[in-house]
Protein backbone atom coordinates (compact mmCIF):
# COMPACT_ATOMS: atom_id res chain seq x y z
CA UNK A 1 0.00 0.00 0.00
CA UNK A 2 2.65 2.39 0.80
CA UNK A 3 4.61 2.16 -2.19
CA UNK A 4 0.98 2.85 -4.21
CA UNK A 5 0.99 6.04 -2.35
CA UNK A 6 4.57 6.44 -3.07
CA UNK A 7 4.18 6.69 -6.75
CA UNK A 8 1.04 8.38 -6.49
CA UNK A 9 2.68 11.06 -5.17
CA UNK A 10 5.60 10.87 -7.74
CA UNK A 11 2.85 11.12 -10.31
CA UNK A 12 1.11 14.01 -9.13
CA UNK A 13 4.47 15.68 -8.71
CA UNK A 14 5.91 14.35 -11.90
CA UNK A 15 9.62 13.77 -10.42
CA UNK A 16 11.76 10.87 -9.73
CA UNK A 17 13.78 12.89 -7.95
CA UNK A 18 13.73 14.00 -4.02
CA UNK A 19 10.25 15.70 -3.03
CA UNK A 20 10.15 18.01 -0.77
CA UNK A 21 7.30 18.79 1.98
CA UNK A 22 6.76 22.52 0.87
CA UNK A 23 9.50 24.17 -1.40
CA UNK A 24 9.57 27.80 -2.60
CA UNK A 25 8.92 28.94 -6.43
CA UNK A 26 10.02 31.88 -8.41
CA UNK A 27 8.13 31.70 -11.99
CA UNK A 28 7.27 35.85 -11.96
CA UNK A 29 8.62 38.95 -11.11
CA UNK A 30 11.48 37.49 -8.56
CA UNK A 31 14.69 38.38 -10.38
CA UNK A 32 13.44 41.27 -12.46
CA UNK A 33 12.35 43.02 -9.03
CA UNK A 34 15.69 41.60 -7.17
CA UNK A 35 17.54 42.91 -9.85
CA UNK A 36 16.30 46.35 -9.54
CA UNK A 37 16.60 46.88 -5.86
CA UNK A 38 20.32 45.85 -6.47
CA UNK A 39 20.62 48.90 -9.46
CA UNK A 40 19.22 50.84 -7.04
CA UNK A 41 21.34 50.45 -4.21
CA UNK A 42 18.17 50.66 -2.16
CA UNK A 43 18.87 47.24 -0.98
CA UNK A 44 18.27 48.13 2.96
CA UNK A 45 15.24 48.81 5.51
CA UNK A 46 14.02 52.19 3.26
CA UNK A 47 13.25 51.64 -0.52
CA UNK A 48 9.70 51.70 -2.56
CA UNK A 49 9.52 47.51 -2.25
CA UNK A 50 8.57 47.87 1.20
CA UNK A 51 5.82 50.06 1.31
CA UNK A 52 4.12 48.44 -2.21
CA UNK A 53 5.10 44.89 -0.15
CA UNK A 54 2.89 46.34 2.77
CA UNK A 55 0.33 47.31 0.85
CA UNK A 56 -0.38 44.46 -1.15
CA UNK A 57 -0.58 42.61 1.36
CA UNK A 58 -3.20 44.95 3.26
CA UNK A 59 -5.00 44.93 -0.13
CA UNK A 60 -5.24 41.07 -0.10
CA UNK A 61 -6.10 40.12 3.05
CA UNK A 62 -8.21 43.63 3.62
CA UNK A 63 -6.69 44.83 6.72
CA UNK A 64 -6.66 48.29 7.30
CA UNK A 65 -2.65 48.24 7.56
CA UNK A 66 -0.03 45.86 7.18
CA UNK A 67 3.48 46.38 8.91
CA UNK A 68 6.56 44.26 7.82
CA UNK A 69 9.30 42.36 9.74
CA UNK A 70 12.49 40.05 9.41
CA UNK A 71 10.20 37.17 10.64
CA UNK A 72 7.23 35.65 11.94
CA UNK A 73 8.69 35.01 15.39
CA UNK A 74 9.56 38.87 15.69
CA UNK A 75 6.19 39.42 14.46
CA UNK A 76 4.12 37.68 16.86
CA UNK A 77 7.10 39.45 19.79
CA UNK A 78 5.86 42.56 18.93
CA UNK A 79 2.34 41.37 18.63
CA UNK A 80 2.42 40.11 21.79
CA UNK A 81 3.62 43.77 23.01
CA UNK A 82 0.80 45.80 21.35
CA UNK A 83 -1.89 43.40 22.85
CA UNK A 84 -0.58 44.82 26.12
CA UNK A 85 0.74 40.95 27.55
CA UNK A 86 3.47 41.98 30.70
CA UNK A 87 5.54 40.25 32.82
CA UNK A 88 3.78 37.14 34.40
CA UNK A 89 0.35 37.05 32.54
CA UNK A 90 -0.86 34.36 31.05
CA UNK A 91 -1.75 33.76 27.65
CA UNK A 92 -4.35 31.11 26.09
CA UNK A 93 -3.17 28.94 23.18
CA UNK A 94 -2.76 25.64 21.63
CA UNK A 95 0.00 22.90 22.16
CA UNK A 96 -0.06 21.60 18.73
CA UNK A 97 2.21 24.60 16.78
CA UNK A 98 5.37 25.60 16.06
CA UNK A 99 7.73 26.68 18.58
CA UNK A 100 7.50 30.43 17.34
CA UNK A 101 4.00 30.81 18.40
CA UNK A 102 4.93 30.37 22.89
CA UNK A 103 8.51 31.25 22.44
CA UNK A 104 6.88 34.39 20.97
CA UNK A 105 4.85 34.70 24.77
CA UNK A 106 8.28 33.66 26.47
CA UNK A 107 10.21 36.55 25.18
CA UNK A 108 7.59 38.70 27.55
CA UNK A 109 8.29 36.65 30.15
CA UNK A 110 4.50 35.60 30.22
CA UNK A 111 3.33 31.58 30.02
CA UNK A 112 1.06 30.11 27.87
CA UNK A 113 -2.04 27.86 28.59
CA UNK A 114 -2.20 25.05 26.88
CA UNK A 115 -5.66 24.43 26.05
CA UNK A 116 -7.20 21.15 23.29
CA UNK A 117 -7.69 21.53 19.80
CA UNK A 118 -10.93 20.80 17.79
CA UNK A 119 -11.14 17.48 15.75
CA UNK A 120 -12.71 19.29 12.41
CA UNK A 121 -10.23 22.01 12.38
CA UNK A 122 -6.96 20.80 14.39
CA UNK A 123 -6.58 24.00 16.03
CA UNK A 124 -7.85 25.74 18.96
CA UNK A 125 -11.20 24.60 20.27
CA UNK A 126 -14.14 27.06 21.41
CA UNK A 127 -15.41 24.51 23.23
CA UNK A 128 -12.75 23.74 25.61
CA UNK A 129 -11.35 27.60 25.81
CA UNK A 130 -15.03 28.11 27.08
CA UNK A 131 -15.25 24.92 29.41
CA UNK A 132 -11.63 26.31 31.02
CA UNK A 133 -12.18 29.53 31.37
CA UNK A 134 -15.35 28.71 33.57
CA UNK A 135 -13.64 26.54 35.34
CA UNK A 136 -10.58 28.82 36.18
CA UNK A 137 -10.62 32.05 35.56
CA UNK A 138 -12.85 35.33 37.13
CA UNK A 139 -13.31 38.60 36.15
CA UNK A 140 -12.35 41.38 37.83
CA UNK A 141 -13.69 44.94 36.47
CA UNK A 142 -11.75 44.68 32.84
CA UNK A 143 -9.53 42.28 33.61
CA UNK A 144 -9.44 38.74 33.17
CA UNK A 145 -7.55 36.36 36.21
CA UNK A 146 -6.27 32.73 36.64
CA UNK A 147 -8.27 31.56 39.79
CA UNK A 148 -5.44 29.37 40.88
CA UNK A 149 -2.43 30.96 39.82
CA UNK A 150 -3.58 34.79 40.73
CA UNK A 151 -1.96 35.92 37.27
CA UNK A 152 -3.92 38.19 34.93
CA UNK A 153 -4.96 36.31 31.53
CA UNK A 154 -4.66 38.61 28.60
CA UNK A 155 -4.52 37.47 25.13
CA UNK A 156 -5.65 34.52 23.21
CA UNK A 157 -3.76 33.20 20.50
CA UNK A 158 -4.64 30.67 17.82
CA UNK A 159 -2.87 29.27 15.39
CA UNK A 160 -4.69 28.05 11.92
CA UNK A 161 -2.67 25.14 11.74
CA UNK A 162 -1.21 24.29 8.10
CA UNK A 163 -3.86 26.89 7.35
CA UNK A 164 -7.00 25.43 7.64
CA UNK A 165 -8.71 28.69 9.85
CA UNK A 166 -10.41 28.29 13.94
CA UNK A 167 -13.94 28.61 14.69
CA UNK A 168 -13.53 32.28 14.71
CA UNK A 169 -16.57 33.36 15.29
CA UNK A 170 -17.33 30.86 18.07
CA UNK A 171 -13.90 32.31 19.93
CA UNK A 172 -13.90 35.82 19.07
CA UNK A 173 -17.38 35.59 21.40
CA UNK A 174 -15.29 33.88 24.38
CA UNK A 175 -12.51 36.62 23.96
CA UNK A 176 -14.98 39.01 24.20
CA UNK A 177 -16.84 37.84 27.64
CA UNK A 178 -13.54 37.51 29.29
CA UNK A 179 -11.89 40.60 28.18
CA UNK A 180 -8.97 38.58 26.13
CA UNK A 181 -7.36 39.90 23.24
CA UNK A 182 -7.65 37.68 20.28
CA UNK A 183 -3.98 37.38 18.60
CA UNK A 184 -4.17 35.12 15.29
CA UNK A 185 -1.10 33.27 14.76
CA UNK A 186 -1.83 32.93 10.75
CA UNK A 187 1.91 32.47 10.03
CA UNK A 188 0.57 29.30 7.86
CA UNK A 189 -2.44 30.71 6.91
CA UNK A 190 -1.99 33.64 3.87
CA UNK A 191 -4.46 32.67 1.30
CA UNK A 192 -7.08 31.01 4.08
CA UNK A 193 -10.34 32.73 4.68
CA UNK A 194 -13.09 32.12 7.15
CA UNK A 195 -16.43 32.88 6.10
CA UNK A 196 -15.08 35.00 3.23
CA UNK A 197 -13.06 37.16 5.63
CA UNK A 198 -8.84 36.32 5.53
CA UNK A 199 -7.70 34.47 8.75
CA UNK A 200 -5.37 36.88 10.96
CA UNK A 201 -7.70 39.95 10.19
CA UNK A 202 -10.12 38.70 12.99
CA UNK A 203 -8.81 40.44 16.50
CA UNK A 204 -7.02 43.83 16.42
CA UNK A 205 -3.56 41.89 15.63
CA UNK A 206 -2.69 38.98 13.11
CA UNK A 207 0.53 38.14 12.21
CA UNK A 208 1.84 35.90 8.98
CA UNK A 209 5.20 34.41 7.93
CA UNK A 210 6.91 34.86 4.91
CA UNK A 211 9.59 31.78 5.95
CA UNK A 212 11.18 29.76 2.80
CA UNK A 213 8.70 26.64 3.42
CA UNK A 214 5.46 29.12 3.45
CA UNK A 215 2.87 29.87 0.86
CA UNK A 216 4.95 32.46 -0.37
CA UNK A 217 8.40 33.55 0.67
CA UNK A 218 10.75 36.43 0.95
CA UNK A 219 13.75 34.37 2.33
CA UNK A 220 12.79 34.90 5.83
CA UNK A 221 10.50 37.59 6.96
CA UNK A 222 6.69 38.38 8.31
CA UNK A 223 3.74 40.88 8.57
CA UNK A 224 1.58 42.44 10.81
CA UNK A 225 -2.07 42.42 9.95
CA UNK A 226 -4.09 45.64 12.00
CA UNK A 227 -7.24 47.02 11.93
CA UNK A 228 -6.42 49.73 13.98
CA UNK A 229 -4.34 52.60 12.46
CA UNK A 230 -3.17 53.81 15.41
CA UNK A 231 -1.45 50.25 16.33
CA UNK A 232 0.16 50.25 13.18
CA UNK A 233 1.94 52.97 13.89
CA UNK A 234 3.03 52.46 16.95
CA UNK A 235 4.41 48.94 15.51
CA UNK A 236 6.02 50.57 12.77
CA UNK A 237 7.71 53.10 15.39
CA UNK A 238 9.05 50.01 17.51
CA UNK A 239 10.69 47.99 14.46
CA UNK A 240 12.27 50.92 14.19
CA UNK A 241 13.64 51.84 17.21
CA UNK A 242 11.07 53.52 18.27
CA UNK A 243 13.08 56.58 16.02
CA UNK A 244 11.21 59.89 16.10
CA UNK A 245 11.28 60.36 12.29
CA UNK A 246 13.28 63.75 11.56
CA UNK A 247 15.68 64.22 8.46
CA UNK A 248 19.32 64.39 10.65
CA UNK A 249 18.32 64.12 13.69
CA UNK A 250 18.31 60.45 16.01
CA UNK A 251 15.82 60.76 19.11
CA UNK A 252 14.19 57.11 20.79
CA UNK A 253 11.09 57.99 22.73
CA UNK A 254 11.38 54.16 24.29
CA UNK A 255 13.09 50.57 23.92
CA UNK A 256 12.84 49.76 20.22
CA UNK A 257 13.92 47.03 17.94
CA UNK A 258 15.38 46.57 14.68
CA UNK A 259 12.36 44.39 13.03
CA UNK A 260 12.72 46.21 9.65
CA UNK A 261 12.05 43.85 6.70
CA UNK A 262 15.26 44.56 4.46
CA UNK A 263 14.47 46.08 1.04
CA UNK A 264 15.75 43.25 -1.01
CA UNK A 265 13.56 40.45 0.83
CA UNK A 266 10.58 42.78 -0.36
CA UNK A 267 11.29 43.30 -3.32
CA UNK A 268 10.72 39.39 -3.53
CA UNK A 269 7.76 39.64 -1.22
CA UNK A 270 6.17 41.90 -3.75
CA UNK A 271 6.97 39.15 -6.78
CA UNK A 272 5.47 36.71 -4.54
CA UNK A 273 2.23 38.55 -3.81
CA UNK A 274 1.64 38.76 -7.59
CA UNK A 275 1.03 35.02 -7.98
CA UNK A 276 0.00 34.18 -4.49
CA UNK A 277 -3.92 33.59 -5.82
CA UNK A 278 -2.40 31.25 -8.67
CA UNK A 279 0.42 29.64 -5.79
CA UNK A 280 -3.25 28.86 -3.39
CA UNK A 281 -5.40 27.58 -6.23
CA UNK A 282 -2.86 25.12 -7.81
CA UNK A 283 -2.39 23.60 -3.84
CA UNK A 284 -5.91 23.24 -3.76
CA UNK A 285 -6.04 21.25 -6.98
CA UNK A 286 -2.91 18.80 -5.41
CA UNK A 287 -5.23 19.13 -2.31
CA UNK A 288 -8.32 17.74 -4.10
CA UNK A 289 -6.42 15.18 -5.97
CA UNK A 290 -4.94 14.24 -2.58
CA UNK A 291 -8.19 13.64 -1.06
CA UNK A 292 -10.18 11.50 -4.02
CA UNK A 293 -6.33 9.47 -3.71
CA UNK A 294 -6.79 8.96 -0.27
CA UNK A 295 -10.93 8.72 0.03
CA UNK A 296 -10.31 4.83 -1.92
CA UNK A 297 -7.68 4.14 1.21
CA UNK A 298 -9.70 2.80 4.06
CA UNK A 299 -7.03 3.17 6.43
CA UNK A 300 -5.76 6.57 6.20
CA UNK A 301 -7.83 9.64 6.53
CA UNK A 302 -7.14 12.72 4.33
CA UNK A 303 -7.86 16.10 6.68
CA UNK A 304 -9.94 18.67 4.86
CA UNK A 305 -11.10 22.01 5.09
CA UNK A 306 -13.28 23.02 7.97
CA UNK A 307 -16.76 23.81 6.88
CA UNK A 308 -17.27 27.44 5.69
CA UNK A 309 -13.43 27.91 5.03
CA UNK A 310 -11.10 28.14 2.36
CA UNK A 311 -8.05 27.14 3.29
CA UNK A 312 -4.50 27.16 1.62
CA UNK A 313 -3.04 24.28 2.40
CA UNK A 314 0.00 25.27 3.07
CA UNK A 315 0.48 21.49 4.13
CA UNK A 316 -1.26 18.53 3.35
CA UNK A 317 -1.74 15.96 6.27
CA UNK A 318 -2.92 12.34 6.79
CA UNK A 319 -4.12 11.17 9.79
CA UNK A 320 -2.96 8.01 10.51
CA UNK A 321 -4.98 4.87 12.07
CA UNK A 322 -2.42 4.93 15.14
CA UNK A 323 1.33 5.97 15.49
CA UNK A 324 2.72 2.71 14.58
CA UNK A 325 1.57 2.64 11.40
CA UNK A 326 2.62 6.70 10.84
CA UNK A 327 6.07 5.81 12.27
CA UNK A 328 6.23 2.95 9.17
CA UNK A 329 4.85 5.05 6.71
CA UNK A 330 7.32 7.79 7.85
CA UNK A 331 10.15 5.22 7.45
CA UNK A 332 8.73 4.17 3.63
CA UNK A 333 8.29 7.47 2.55
CA UNK A 334 11.19 8.95 3.69
CA UNK A 335 13.29 6.10 2.91
CA UNK A 336 12.24 6.31 -0.39
CA UNK A 337 12.47 9.97 -1.11
CA UNK A 338 9.62 11.56 -0.57
CA UNK A 339 9.87 13.89 2.18
CA UNK A 340 7.12 13.08 5.17
CA UNK A 341 6.83 14.25 8.39
CA UNK A 342 5.06 14.32 11.89
CA UNK A 343 3.81 16.97 13.29
CA UNK A 344 5.73 18.91 15.89
CA UNK A 345 6.66 17.80 19.19
CA UNK A 346 4.14 19.02 21.26
CA UNK A 347 4.87 21.93 23.29
CA UNK A 348 3.57 21.01 26.69
CA UNK A 349 6.48 18.39 26.22
CA UNK A 350 8.70 20.07 25.63
CA UNK A 351 11.34 21.40 28.36
CA UNK A 352 10.76 25.04 28.89
CA UNK A 353 6.76 24.39 28.46
CA UNK A 354 6.63 21.55 30.68
CA UNK A 355 5.11 23.57 33.68
CA UNK A 356 2.35 25.13 32.29
CA UNK A 357 -0.69 24.53 32.91
CA UNK A 358 -3.43 22.33 30.07
CA UNK A 359 -6.70 21.55 30.07
CA UNK A 360 -5.89 17.55 29.43
CA UNK A 361 -5.38 17.91 25.49
CA UNK A 362 -6.79 15.20 24.97
CA UNK A 363 -7.46 15.90 20.83
CA UNK A 364 -4.27 17.35 21.14
CA UNK A 365 -2.95 13.71 21.92
CA UNK A 366 -4.86 11.63 19.48
CA UNK A 367 -3.53 14.31 16.49
CA UNK A 368 -0.08 13.84 17.97
CA UNK A 369 0.37 10.12 17.55
CA UNK A 370 -1.18 9.97 14.25
CA UNK A 371 -0.51 13.28 11.68
CA UNK A 372 1.80 13.26 8.93
CA UNK A 373 2.09 15.93 6.78
CA UNK A 374 2.80 15.28 3.05
CA UNK A 375 4.46 17.27 0.18
CA UNK A 376 2.59 20.03 -0.26
CA UNK A 377 4.28 22.40 -2.54
CA UNK A 378 2.62 24.51 -5.77
CA UNK A 379 3.38 22.00 -8.16
CA UNK A 380 5.14 23.68 -10.87
CA UNK A 381 4.17 21.07 -14.09
CA UNK A 382 0.42 22.17 -12.99
CA UNK A 383 0.80 26.29 -13.18
CA UNK A 384 2.47 26.02 -16.08
CA UNK A 385 -0.37 23.50 -17.55
CA UNK A 386 -2.61 26.27 -16.36
CA UNK A 387 -0.34 29.66 -17.54
CA UNK A 388 -0.61 27.73 -21.19
CA UNK A 389 -4.32 26.97 -21.28
C1 LIG B 1 6.33 29.71 10.49
C2 LIG B 1 5.60 29.97 11.73
C3 LIG B 1 5.85 31.11 12.52
C4 LIG B 1 6.87 32.17 12.21
O1 LIG B 1 8.04 31.67 11.81
P1 LIG B 1 9.27 32.50 11.19
O2 LIG B 1 10.12 31.40 10.68
O3 LIG B 1 9.87 33.26 12.29
O4 LIG B 1 8.78 33.39 10.09
C5 LIG B 1 5.07 31.31 13.64
N1 LIG B 1 4.10 30.47 13.99
C6 LIG B 1 3.82 29.38 13.25
C7 LIG B 1 2.70 28.50 13.66
C8 LIG B 1 4.57 29.08 12.11
O5 LIG B 1 4.29 27.99 11.40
Amino acid sequence: MYSKIGSYIRELYKSQDFIPLSAPVFTGNEKKYLEECIDSTFVSSVGKFVDRFEEMVAEYTGAKKAVVCVNGTNALHLAMMLAGVERNDEVITQALTFVATCNAISYIGAHPIFIDVDKDTMGLSPTAVDHWMNTNAALHGDECFNKSTGHRIRCCVPMHIFGHPVHLDELMEICNKWHLELVEDAAESLGSFYKGKHTGTFGRIGIISFNGNKTITTGGGGMLLFNDEKLAIRAKHLTTQAKRPHKWEFYHDEVGYNYRMPNINAALGCAQMENLEQFVLNKRETASSYAAFFKEIEEIEFFAEPAGCRSNYWLNALIMKDKKTRDSFLQYTNNNGIMTRPIWELMNRLPMFRNCQTDGLKNTEWFADRVVNIPSSVNIHLLYENQIK
